[in-house]
C-alpha cells in the first residue's frame, strides 16, 4: 500500500506558503508505516521542532489502475476520509533549500494519521464537502473540496500515469490554509462537515 499526497491543491494554502498555483498536480508519497489509525496518538518526532498540521480529504483506491482516464476515474474511489499529512516543517526548509527530496520532512513515522473511512455515498456530494481541524477547541483549519484546484478525478489521472494505482492505496488530496506547529499535550478533532472523525492527542 502506498500513501499519496498532493501538495499546493489549494489556492489560500499555496498563498501562504508564497509558492505558484501549478499546472498539474504536484505529488509526493509516504510510506505505509506512517500509517496511525483509530485516534492512536502521534508521537512528536526528536529531530524536529517545527511539526505542523495539515488537514486533507483522503480517498481510498478500490481497484487496479493505471493510465486511468479522468472521466472514469470517480469508478476507482468509494470510500473518503480525513487524515493530518504531518510535515516537518524545519527540515523541508532544509531540504528545500539544499534541492534535496522532502522524504524525511514528510514520511517519518506517524506523519500520516488517517481516519476511518466512509462510503462516498454518505455524502450530498463529495466535491463540495466541507472540513475542518480543530486545535485544542480552537479552530484552526477549514477547507471545502470545492475549493480544490486539481478535483479527486484530475489527480487519479495525473498519478496514474506515472504510478499504478492500487486497491487500499491512499491519496491524500491537499490542505487548505491555516497550516500551523503543533506541540506535545495538543489534541486535534477532526470534522467532515459537522461529524467529528478525528479525536487525538500529541505525545
Ligand atoms: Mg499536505
Amino acid at each position: 500500500m502506498k500513501i499519496i499526497c498532493i501538495g499546493r491543491n489549494y489556492s489560500d494554502h499555496a498563498r501562504e506558503l508564497n509558492s505558484s498555483i501549478p499546472e498539474n498536480p504536484i505529488f509526493f508519497l509516504k510510506p505505509d508505516s506512517a500509517l496511525v489509525i483509530r485516534n492512536r496518538p502521534f508521537f512528536y518526532p526528536d529531530f524536529s521542532s517545527d511539526v505542523h498540521h495539515e488537514i486533507e480529504v483522503v480517498i481510498k483506491i478500490n481497484r487496479l489502475g493505471r493510465s486511468i482516464n479522468a472521466v472514469f476515474a470517480s469508478k476507482y474511489y468509494s470510500e473518503i476520509a480525513l487524515g493530518v499529512d504531518f510535515t516537518a516543517r524545519d527540515l523541508q526548509a532544509e531540504c528545500i533549500s539544499k534541492g534535496l527530496p522532502w522524504e524525511i520532512a514528510k514520511g517519518f513515522d506517524y506523519s500520516a494519521p488517517v481516519s476511518k473511512f466512509f462510503p462516498v455515498s454518505m455524502f450530498r456530494d463529495i466535491h463540495n464537502l466541507s472540513f475542518s481541524l480543530e486545535l485544542n477547541d480552537r479552530r484552526v483549519q477549514t477547507g471545502n473540496t470545492a475549493e480544490m484546484i486539481f478535483s479527486f478525478e484530475q489527480i487519479i489521472a495525473w498519478v496514474s500515469r506515472f504510478m499504478t494505482l492500487k486497491t487500499g492505496d491512499l491519496i491524500f488530496s491537499g490542505t487548505p490554509a491555516g497550516i500551523g506547529p503543533v506541540r506535545v499535550g495538543d489534541r486535534l478533532t477532526a470534522f467532515m462537515e459537522d461529524m467529528k472523525v478525528m479525536d487525538f492527542s500529541v505525545k
